[in-house]
């Protein structure tokens, strides 16, 4: 809590208006408020991983993430948490942030509120099972989302995640490859995108993504960066009110 502290008081100096775009970048918010980072150039990443648990590369991942000392956030599919339970718990008992990601995968451009509602739900009670929390956090698969979407995520206490910097790691054909994407866009106060898992299949080999992490934790640790949780970050921007009366700037 002291880091928060520190770098809220760093934001503070600083004017924390948010210029979003209002195009179908990720981080537009033309479709309802969302999160995808903080004050640009503030020396803060929270780093996200999508489409776990992934036996085995989740775990493999959680070994890098603990070498260094790094927290991160999990956006778990649900049909996979009820295939792995003792993953996404690990995930949790390694003190990282786990978000919904939805149950199947679908793009939600092309589904109804109903099967939206349902999506959330089943994964929502999948983590809480495996897990014994109920996450808030969502992202949506594909980054797809349509007016009415996030209205649904909101009228379900949750709060939409989405991400400044892509990494390409699903196409990736080496981890420098993914590193220099992350380079390319890393100005500072980013929620990065990558993938411990993939929605087709479990067991998607992860090991570019896990070899890359290894690497941005270094480089940047080095250039003064610190990583949080996604739910840490968001604590960094006073505009945003988290469900359940988490959150704000304290003290
Ligand atoms: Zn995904």
């Amino acid at each position: 809590m002291t880091m928060i502290g520190y770098v809220a008081g760093a934001l503070a100096a600083g004017a924390a208006t948010f210029a979003g775009a209002h195009t179908m970048v990720p981080w537009s918010q033309l479709y309802g408020a969302n999160f995808s980072g903080v004050k640009e150039g503030l020396k803060v990443l929270a780093l996200t991983y999508d489409d776990g648990p992934n036996d085995p590369w989740t775990m493999k991942l959680l070994e890098v993430l603990a070498k260094h000392q790094v927290p991160a956030t999990f956006f778990m599919l649900g049909k996979y948490v009820r295939q792995h339970p003792e993953v996404a718990l690990a995930v949790q008992q390694a003190g990282h942030a786990i978000g919904n990601h939805s149950y199947s995968h679908p793009n939600l451009i092309f589904s109804s509120e109903a099967k939206l509602r349902q999506e959330l739900e089943e994964t929502n009670l999948a983590i809480e099972e495996a897990t014994g929390e109920r996450p808030f956090l969502f992202r949506p698969p594909f980054g797809g989302r349509r007016p009415g979407t996030f209205k649904v995520v909101e009228e379900m206490k949750m709060f939409p995640v989405m991400w400044r910097v892509t990494c390409f790691d699903w196409s990736a054909k080496s981890p420098a490859e993914i590193v220099k994407h992350a380079r390319r866009q890393i100005a500072g106060g980013e929620v990065v995108l990558l993938h411990d898992g993939g929605h087709l299949r479990m067991g998607e080999d992860r090991s570019h993504t896990v070899s890359a992490t290894d690497e941005l934790i270094a480089e940047y640790k080095d250039k003064g960066f610190v990583f949080l949780t996604v739910t840490e970050m968001m604590q960094l921007r006073p505009d945003i009110k988290l469900p359940f009366g988490m959150g704000g700037m304290a003290g």
